[in-house]
């Protein structure tokens, strides 16, 4: 399991991770996501020993990453795909890292042939494409068949076939029993990867639950319905409270009401419908919108100057998440959601 406790982690005036607390459980992929310059990466190289956070503290299976003996055993990260010995092989740069650890060459040629390189096992790194250069250092990660698997935004450079694939193994780790964690700055990848979800923006907690919790409460909810009297059904859903907004001559959008109320409403008045669908919106807008005042190079949030520092003390949010912040579930995970 890994664990965060209030990490904090500044670069000169910069607060790239801010009083940061969430716990990772082993047997399911949770995902961290936020924005780009969110602090994913910052916070990854924390909890491996990387870098040195100015508060808080972070462990894996109960300790420092500097104090684990055999680090490759325990933890698997990857964190740069592209930062090899380029004039090694992708076998020999695998190899160089076993033998620091006392690991055989047989399971050297297992993580090879799991990662799909044994073609160009021979060949030298450097010359890699991004997607290969991922599925080489995914093989540096399993190497130690280690109980934790840290990993950044590892479907970068892949091809949609290996994204998949990917996505299968983190998945099929997971269930065996593994602690995985994996960033990535992509909603809709993490819907469909992650059970569970941690989501930071300008390094704060924005939201630690389910993946499914976070789509339900997200995602807003709609009825569209089209209907020949449209107006008159309008003024009958908003006298019952619901929330009702033209798209067209003869098509409505409502919100606060559900479908089988608007259904039960337009059959009392007598009023056609020609339609009566359910929305949902889209995921990647939800998340967008719920960590929109938090993206560090994008458009300035509202009432936000360009120069607004990432971080105010923490009584004083002026960061507020646009929805109240997701938060529930990994038991021991912490407050401080903004
Ligand atoms: P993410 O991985 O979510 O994209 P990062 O952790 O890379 O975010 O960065 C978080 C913030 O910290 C960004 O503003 C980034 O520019 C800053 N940052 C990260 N590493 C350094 C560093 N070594 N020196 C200065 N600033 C850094």
């Amino acid at each position: 399991m890994i664990e965060a406790r209030n990490l904090t982690k500044r670069y000169g005036d910069k607060t790239a991770v801010n009083d940061l607390s969430f716990t990772v459980e082993p047997g399911k992929v949770t995902g961290f996501l936020g924005p780009n310059g969110a602090g994913k990466s910052t916070t990854m190289r924390l909890l491996l020993g990387l870098d040195h956070p100015n508060g808080g503290d972070a462990t894996i299976a109960g300790r420092h990453y500097q104090d684990l003996p055999e680090p490759l055993r325990v933890v698997g990260a990857l964190l740069e795909a592209r930062s090899i010995h380029t004039g090694r092989s992708a076998y020999n740069h695998v190899l160089c890292l076993a033998q620091t650890q006392g690991i055989g060459k047989k399971r050297v040629d297992e993580v090879i042939d799991l990662v799909g390189l044994r073609d160009v096992a021979r060949k030298r790194a450097g010359g890699f494409s991004l997607g290969m250069s991922q599925r080489l250092g995914l093989a540096a990660a399993l190497l130690g068949d280690p109980a934790v698997l840290i990993l950044d935004e590892p479907v970068n450079g892949l091809d949609p076939e290996g994204i998949v694939w990917i996505r299968t193994l983190m998945k099929r780790l997971a269930g065996e029993g593994k602690t995985v964690f994996v960033s990535s700055h992509l909603m809709n990848e993490m819907a469909v990867t992650a059970e569970h979800l941690i989501v930071i923006g300008r390094g704060r907690l924005v939201a630690d639950c389910s993946t499914e919790e976070f789509i339900e409460r997200s995602t807003e909810q709609s009825v569209l319905v089209r209907s020949p009297d449209a107006d008159r059904l309008a003024e009958i859903i908003a006298l019952d409270g619901g929330k009702v907004t033209a798209s067209g001559t003869e098509e409505l959008r409502v919100v606060g009401m559900e479908a089988p109320r608007v259904g039960e409403l337009a059959a009392a008045e007598r009023v056609v419908l020609h339609e009566l669908t359910p929305q949902r919106g889209s995921l990647e807008e939800a998340f967008m919108e719920l960590t929109r005042e938090t993206v560090e190079y994008g458009r300035p949030a509202i009432g936000a100057t360009e120069h607004e520092p990432a971080h105010e003390p923490a009584d004083e949010p002026a960061h507020e998440p646009v929805h109240e912040p997701v938060h529930k579930g990994a038991p021991g995970a912490q407050g401080g959601a903004r």
